[in-house]
């Protein structure tokens, strides 16, 4: 255990395989993402999973909603090697169809899922080709729904989950009355499961509301020592997506939960996972990977433009793939402190920038106009 592990010590989970990916306390915190191509277009599928894994996703999901897409899976599993998780909302045919496709992993929602002999035929498929199963529970499939709402016009769940009604749920919920629920939904499926002999499960209870998620996650940490993927929900649009994310899953990672985490964003799966591996380098999960620009929010002190240099300066090392810390300060008073731990760092004073390399200066004023190019230029050195 290093030191950073020491300041979030992960709850102690079964470990789980997932391709040549290992899930669980053991190891390290894996990204998840989504295609969003149509799986069947095995062409746009694989160059984005190849995007994906390229940016640091270490397994990425897709979505099966028919069988050309479970055919799929085989012609895209031969062209890639991250480890592929099929989105099953559930439909036994397709989930064997996947299986015989060799995914890694399956998942599945079991508020979609009765509990019949199509499941257990799932899961001893499963269990025979050494696939993984994650359940996956939503505030939004526990809840009551009217009559004829679901994708066949069947209603409700059955099974476990049967008795789910608007009369057996109140109206108004507290998040920990949906928490609990989703826990005791999770929980019946994971006995069902494993009474089956079935134990390479990763659970996951995602709601889109914040505190809801949280006591979710907290609850079901106690009550088994599944691996848990972490996320919120129908996080929304970009910058609302990225708060949520932030709170809900980074706190639970604070607490030691999560082993694999997803970043819900509405747009390019690449922001997710670029969101997610930042996120995971801003906890000391994963190492740093790239350039870290901290900067002064400025105050009545500063004395240069400092905004537009952080933000051209973080635009501009995006693309490095290099660990270092740039620090870029608006002032002589308090900016040398944080400059000096840096890897490079920069104070302002009126018109001009004092330069830090690895905590020391040689007293050179560089001109604000020509701040960029010289930080830049000492970057690219170091
Ligand atoms: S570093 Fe200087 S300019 Fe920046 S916020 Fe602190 S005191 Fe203000």
């Amino acid at each position: 255990m290093n030191d950073d592990q020491v300041n979030f010590p992960r709850r102690v989970t079964r470990s789980v395989r997932v391709g040549r990916l290992t899930l669980g306390s053991g190891f390290p915190v894996a990204v998840q993402s989504m295609t969003t191509t149509p799986t069947a277009d095995v062409d746009a599928t694989v160059a984005q999973i190849r995007r994906l894994a390229e940016a640091g996703a270490d397994l990425v999901r897709l979505a099966v909603p028919t069988m050309a897409d479970a055919e799929a899976l085989g012609r895209i599993r031969r062209q890639v090697d991250t480890p592929l998780v099929a989105d099953i909302h559930f439909n036994a045919r397709l989930a064997l169809a996947t299986l015989d496709q060799g995914v890694d992993k399956i998942r599945i929602n079991p508020g979609n899922v009765p509990a019949d002999d199509d499941l257990f035929q799932v899961i001893d498929a499963a269990k025979a080709r050494g696939a993984a199963i994650r359940l996956g529970v939503n505030s939004g499939s526990i809840m009551p729904r009217s009559k004829d709402t679901s994708p066949s016009g069947e209603g409700g769940p059955q099974g476990p989950g049967e008795g789910l009604t608007p009369e057996t749920i109140p109206s108004q919920h507290s998040p920990q009355q949906i928490a609990d629920r989703m826990v005791s939904e999770v929980l019946r499926y994971l006995d069902l499961f494993q009474s089956r002999g079935f134990r390479d499960l990763v659970l996951s209870l995602k709601a889109s509301d914040v505190p809801t998620t949280i006591a979710a996650y907290r609850a079901v940490a106690v009550a088994c020592d599944c691996p848990l993927h972490l996320g919120i929900t129908a996080a929304g649009p970009r910058e609302e997506a990225v708060l949520k994310s932030a709170l809900g899953i980074g706190s639970l990672l604070a607490e030691g939960l999560g082993d694999t985490i997803r970043v819900s964003i509405t747009g390019d799966p690449l922001i997710e996972v670029q969101t997610a591996v930042r996120m995971l380098e801003i906890l000391h999960l994963r190492p740093l990977g790239g350039v870290e620009v901290l900067s002064c929010p400025t105050c009545g002190r500063c004395q240069v433009d400092l905004a537009p240099l952080a933000e051209r300066l973080y635009l501009a090392t995006r693309s490095i793939r290099r660990p270092l810390r740039v620090a870029v300060m608006g002032c002589v008073v308090n900016g040398p402190g944080e400059a000096r731990e840096a890897d490079l760092g920069l104070a302002a004073g009126k018109g001009f920038g004092l330069l830090f390399r690895h905590g020391r200066t040689g007293g050179e004023k560089i001109p604000e106009n020509q701040l960029f190019d010289r930080l830049m230029a000492e970057i690219q050195k170091l």
